[in-house]
């Protein structure tokens, strides 16, 4: 299947378009995230600036945005430097001046000279009862007023891209929209009274008014809805294929199960119990698993990883767990061995760091079925990694993994029931855009017996008073998590700080500090990780790749610096690394001192919650939903068209529509089902459009 003609115009170059070469068109497209003239046409206008008031100067009021049409007279040079070169204008009702500072003379003077009609556009001001134009944006000849007093939409730039270069650029994009034929329901569009997608292209990009633009407005509700109903499409097509595929009716048959249950230490909450029903459910049947765990941090995820592990087992089946880094990797295999080989399991540990001989010892066993559960990375996902019987997979901390990955991993064994677990404590109707492939269940209670975590804020200037605090705190056995700043540009930077702050921390409590960050090797880190586990060192200097899942029951300290730059779901999952054992836990987060209203109100949240899913939910409504993670955490899909926090009923609209088309039209070869396609090339869906190709 190749990309239909019609699309053609869209997928140019932006090169192609007026203004825009090879130097511009580079940040033109680091600006807007893409190559393509459709990327330009999704680049939204933030504000306008309306020109279309044409006042005779006697009608005209200062602080008005106006278009005049005016006669020059005459200049007055700036008579020094730092003074302004004034043009003095006049129609028949009055006079104004157009007002210069550091203007290049000749320039001026070439460009109004005086005894001609010109057409200026700016914002009128009164200087000692003289009304006069600083600057003014736009000019030109006479005959050019109707094309100077229109809306100028105002988009969000980047250094060597100015407002008209854009614009210009986005009214030759404008005129590359092909007419393509409706993907909306006829009945729900004209129910939400939404324009054709062209038309609200065209209109977005030339506001008549800021209706015509807001995310409110219909337009961009149209745009919106179509973005959130190709995010839909693709997964519910993902689901589709994935569930097609004739999973494994892996009933437990609890000989293994019991055991195990037997030997924990404690109970299952409810949530867990109410949780395990629905995997059983889901395992027992012929059709594949595709289930979403969410729990929050410390709420017991890892036992119904076993749990569903064994069921598998039970029924003859390997099983395998797959965490994003290595010493998470290697934290499961560390909780999980004594307790598989308790019952006489067979459990292997699989990273990066595996080579050569012992490599091939462990895919041996993974290939011939010796190794009845395989833990692991990404590793797990090379070609040359065969199981014997591979029949479920779960995957852990998994919000950097993305749809194709888990498609990669279940591919291996045929049709792999699949459990994802993540502790990110995504708002449900958020959960819908990065696992709309996938049924979800909840944990939402935690274990018993925990103790609240003490949160603190505090500005960056009483960092060495509280270093001073944390002197009494080791004495009394205290382990100190200290997470430096999060730099989104840059790793090397985040390191320094790391370093900087780990010298620092050195120099108070010498022998006793650690420091782990992302550019050590993983055997560094493990060695790290593994004395402060020990106790063998009091404080972890960390950035943040100590984020999820590790386990230290000791740790009761947990500062945070920069805390303002972080999401708030960030926040939690670090604090959760505390508060797990016995004592009293404390957290500071450590501000750069100077915060804004609601930067304030979003860790006074923190202070006031501990319930991952209220945090998210508050943060999504403070900030939208671009930020609430962190886009380099987040594996949520960028939008460029919806806001999160805006259009949130629309993506709920979009499943539901998306469920009612694929049960009528699962191959899309409808009418309507053709149109849908164009909607995923827009949006680069390619892979899902690859799912129709090969039909299963
Ligand atoms: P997470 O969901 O963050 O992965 P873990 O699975 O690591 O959480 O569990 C956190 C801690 O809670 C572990 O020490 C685990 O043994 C303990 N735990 C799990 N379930 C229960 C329970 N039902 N009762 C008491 N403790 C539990
Ligand atoms: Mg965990």
């Amino acid at each position: 299947m190749t990309r239909p003609f019609d699309l053609d115009p869209l997928f140019q170059a932006l090169t192609s378009l007026p203004g825009i070469g090879p130097r511009n068109g580079k940040y033109l497209e680091r600006l807007i995230g893409g190559a393509r003239i459709y990327d330009l046409l999704c680049h939204l206008p933030v504000d306008m600036v309306d020109r279309r008031h044409i006042p005779k100067l006697a009608e005209a009021k200062a602080g008005e945005i106006v278009t005049l049409a005016l006669h020059v007279t005459a200049h007055t040079p700036a008579p020094r430097r730092n003074l302004p070169h004034r043009i003095s204008c006049r129609d028949d009702t009055g006079t104004v001046h157009l007002v210069f500072f550091h203007g290049n003379k000749d320039w001026l003077v070439r460009q109004y000279p005086a005894g001609q009609d010109i057409a200026v556009s700016g914002r009128l001001e009164d200087y000692n009862g003289k009304l006069q134009i600083v600057h003014p944006e736009t000019a030109g000849p006479k005959e050019d007023i109707s094309k100077i007093a229109r809306v100028e939409p105002i988009y969000p730039l980047t250094s060597g891209i100015t407002n008209k270069t854009l614009s210009r650029a986005m009214d030759g994009a404008l005129r590359h929209i092909p007419n393509l034929p409706e993907w909306l329901d006829p009945e729900f569009k004209s129910r939400r009274d939404f324009p054709s997608w062209g038309e609200s292209l065209r209109s977005v990009h030339t506001p008549q008014e800021e209706e015509d633009f807001l995310a409110l407005g219909q337009n961009r509700m149209r745009l919106a809805y179509d973005e959130l109903l190709a995010n839909q499409l693709a997964l519910g097509l993902a689901r589709l294929r994935a569930k097609k595929k004739q999973g494994k009716a892996m009933a437990p048959t609890g000989a293994l199960r019991n055991r195990f249950l037997d030997h924990l230490p404690f109970q299952l909450t409810a949530a867990q119990s109410r949780v395990l029903e629905e995997i059983d459910a889901d395992m027992t049947a012929p059709e594949r698993m595709m289930r979403l765990l969410q729990g929050d941090v410390g709420s017991g995820k890892t036992v119904m990883a076993a749990l569903s592990m064994l069921s598998a087992l039970e029924n003859g089946y390997q099983a395998a767990l797959m965490a994003p880094t290595e010493i998470l990797a290697r934290q499961h295999a560390q909780t999980l061995t004594p307790m598989m080989e308790a019952l006489g399991l067979r459990i292997v540990t699989l990273t990066g760091r595996d080579k050569g001989k012992s490599r091939e010892v462990l895919l041996g066993q993974i290939k011939n079925g010796a190794a009845q559960i395989v833990i692991g990375t990404h590793a797990l996902f090379k070609e040359d990694v065969a199981f014997e019987n591979l029949g479920m997979a779960v995957i852990d901390e998994q919000h950097r993994f993305g749809v194709h990955q888990r498609m990669q991993l279940s591919a291996k064994g045929g049709a792999v029931d699949m459990l994802v677990m993540t502790a990110t404590p995504i708002p449900r109707t958020l959960a819908l855009t990065a696992y709309g492939d996938m049924d979800v269940s909840r944990i939402d209670e935690k274990p018993p017996g925990r103790k609240p975590i003490d949160t603190r804020i505090l500005s960056k200037d009483r960092i060495a008073q509280m270093i001073e605090s944390l002197k009494s705190q080791i004495q009394t056995g205290s382990r100190i998590y200290w997470v430096c700043p999060l730099v989104e540009e840059s790793e090397m930077l985040e390191v320094s700080a790391a370093q900087e702050r780990f010298e620092i921390l050195e120099s108070v409590f010498p022998g006793r500090v650690g420091l782990v960050h992302g550019r050590m090797k993983p055997a560094e880190k493990d060695d790290v990780m593994a004395k402060f586990s020990a106790g063998e060192i009091d404080i972890l200097v960390a950035t943040t790749v100590i984020e999820v899942g590790v386990n230290v029951p000791e740790a009761t300290i947990m500062v945070i610096e920069h805390a303002e730059r972080f999401g708030l779901a960030q926040l939690h999952q670090l604090r959760g690394r505390v508060g797990r054992g016995m004592d009293k836990s404390f957290c500071f987060l450590i501000h750069n001192g100077k915060l804004g209203e609601v930067a304030k109100e979003r860790l006074k949240i923190m202070r006031e919650s501990e319930d991952g899913f209220l945090i998210a939910e508050k943060d999504l409504e403070l900030r939208g939903s671009g930020e609430m993670l962190g886009t380099r955490q987040s594996g949520l899909p960028i939008f460029k068209l919806a806001d999160r926090s805006v259009h949130r009923d629309l993506l709920a609209a979009a499943r539901d529509d998306v469920k009612l088309i694929l049960s009528r039209d699962p191959a899309l070869k409808s009418e309507r089902g053709i149109a849908l396609r164009n909607l995923l090339y827009l949006f680069e869906r390619d892979q899902a459009i690859r799912y129709l190709q090969s039909g299963g």
